[in-house]
């Protein structure tokens, strides 16, 4: 996941973080998947929450890259 990686663009500093959309993709897909199985198992309310979690996961997974700046926390597109 380190395919576009550059300097901050306002004031040229290294320490930038990426966030890789899949990462967090796998984050709420994860976590749904395990209040399902919760939900299921346990206690039947969860299965919603697991429900909007993967929707949430979903979304992420569209939403535009973004590279974030630790030290002026300047955001910027790729
Ligand atoms: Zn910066």
């Amino acid at each position: 996941m380190t395919d576009v990686w550059e300097s901050c663009p306002k004031c040229k500093s290294n320490k930038v973080v990426s966030r890789g959309k899949l990462y967090y993709f796998l984050l709420w897909f994860a976590a749904g998947g395990c209040l399902l199985w919760l939900g299921l198992l346990v206690y039947w309310p969860l299965l919603i929450l697991g429900f909007v979690f993967i929707i949430i996961s979903v979304f992420s997974f569209m939403m535009p890259r973004v590279n974030r700046c630790t030290e002026c926390k300047h955001k910027w597109k790729p």
